[in-house]
């Protein structure tokens, strides 16, 4: 099920959480991926150490402006307990022991999730020696870092590596689809997944994630098919303070983009689109994932016909790099169009892992020159020599071409086209990459 363990950071205000979120994605670990979109107020992020991947949040940046901050402190700490596999507790050495400490402290010995204590600001052996201040709050050994010199992070990661819980992997062989709903609060996401299930009578089971307390849904379609909802929270158990706060769900819409096959963008049909449903879009766009765009409420619109047109556009306008992706509007009330879904995952999910044969491209790319040449600069022409598919979800196609200065996104897009119109890519993003052959 491709399942990374999740890292939370807590603490107090000004302890350092983001300067140390920062070392640990941008230093000492190689960022995966950078979040297109998000990367302003990161709190987010796919890191790696030892060849041990795991995703990273700095409950820290989940901020609610109207709650006093003893409140705040507390929800991100129920953040981190919900969200994580390891927790990292972070305190200031040079402030020593503080009542807010022992405040999170409380919170935290009520789960069961292993926490390991930092003390950041710890820039010196001399100011090291303040660690030992917090064996008082009985969270084992306080490991001494400092986020402004980088130092003590090779220590902290081994211990968090250490206490990755050991199942999460064994979900390796599940040959299920994994797909997911996102959007903003409200858009309708859990009434689809609730029609869904409605319609789909034959349900497998409904396990409890291991560790987190996520749950994913598991159905087989009639042809056999094996389907995974994967659970964007929220969409189960509601009412939690912090959902409806930007961060939080932009935060769970990530995770749930970064665990599924294919993933439908609900837009809400009274509402319209909203800068936040471009975030979450692009995102997905740039973790190559198939995408569906669903207009849910569709029963609330009276003037079809022209809401159809007037939608369609605006949709294509606003997220112009998802072109190949179908709309279909929908409502999760009436269960209209809905019954279709399922089978539409399957087929955008064959059509991201497509493989196509060098010969065939090749031809493909033949045809394409003759009739669109190749573009020339200062009398020098664009010579494509060949063309092969290199990976699958998404299909990733390689140009052998005589020169990267004479390739232009234009031309790209061209035999993109060309590939789309040939082959069935529907519903997927693909991938063309120009090298240069020496
Ligand atoms: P957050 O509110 O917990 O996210 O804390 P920040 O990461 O924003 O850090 C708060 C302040 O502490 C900033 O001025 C940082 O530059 C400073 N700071 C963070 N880490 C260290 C450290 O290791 N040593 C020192 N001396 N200052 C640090
Ligand atoms: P979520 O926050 O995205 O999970 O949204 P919900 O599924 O909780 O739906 C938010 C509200 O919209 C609820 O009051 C639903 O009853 C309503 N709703 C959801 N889908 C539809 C729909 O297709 N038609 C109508 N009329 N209302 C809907």
């Amino acid at each position: 099920m491709n399942q990374i363990p999740t890292v939370a950071l807590v603490g107090r205000p000004n302890v350092g959480k983001s300067t140390v979120f920062n070392r640990l994605v941008g230093d000492r670990i190689s960022i995966v991926e950078d979040y297109a979109g998000v990367t302003r107020d990161r709190i987010y992020a796919t890191g790696e150490w030892l060849s041990h991947k795991f995703r990273l949040i700095d409950t820290g940046g989940i901020e609610m402006v109207e709650e006093p901050i003893m409140n705040q402190i507390r929800y991100q700490v129920e953040i981190a307990i919900e969200e994580a596999d390891v927790i990292i507790f972070i305190v200031n050495g040079r402030e020593g022991l503080t009542n807010g400490d022992e405040e999170i402290t409380k919170y935290l010995h009520r789960t069961n999730k292993p926490v390991i204590l930092a003390v950041n600001k710890t820039d010196n052996p001399e100011q090291r020696q303040s660690i030992y201040d917090f064996y008082a709050l009985g969270m084992g050994d306080p490991i001494p870092v400092s986020g402004a010199h980088g130092t003590g992070f090779g220590d902290l990661l081994d211990c968090v590596i250490s206490k990755f819980p050991e199942d999460l992997s064994e979900n390796d062989e599940d040959d299920s689809i994994k797909f997911s709903f996102i959007g903003r609060p409200n858009v309708g996401k859990s009434s689809l997944v609730n029609a869904i299930l409605d319609e789909k009578r034959v349900i497998v089971s409904n396990i409890e994630g291991t560790t987190r307390e996520a749950v994913d849904t598991y159905f087989t379609s009639e042809s056999g098919q094996k389907f995974t909802m994967i659970d964007t929270a929220g969409i189960r158990k509601k009412g939690k303070v912090y959902e409806n706060t930007e961060k939080y769900s932009v935060m769970r819409a990530l995770s749930a983009i970064e665990r599924s096959d294919i993933v439908c963008m609900v837009i809400d049909a009274d509402t319209g689109i909203r800068e936040q449903d471009k975030h979450i879009a692009g995102y997905a766009y740039e973790a190559g994932k198939g995408i569906i765009i669903i207009v849910n409420k569709w029963d609330l619109v009276t003037d079809k016909e022209s809401k159809f047109d007037e939608f369609t556009d605006d949709i294509r306008s606003n997220f112009k790099y998802l072109s190949f992706a179908p709309i279909i509007f929908v409502s999760a009330l009436t269960k209209q169009r809905l019954t279709k879904l399922p089978e539409l995952i399957e087929t955008i999910y064959e059509n991201r892992s497509r493989r196509i044969q060098s010969s065939l491209l090749n031809n493909l790319l033949a045809d394409a020159v003759a009739m669109n040449p190749t573009p020339t600069d200062k009398g020098r022409r664009l010579k494509i020599y060949y063309m092969t598919q290199v990976d699958a979800t998404p299909p990733t196609f390689i140009l052998f071409i005589n020169d990267l200065e004479l390739m232009h996104f234009s031309y790209e897009r061209y035999l993109e086209n060309k590939l789309r119109e040939t082959f069935y890519f529907d519903g997927t993003p693909i991938r063309i990459i120009s090298r240069e052959r020496q």
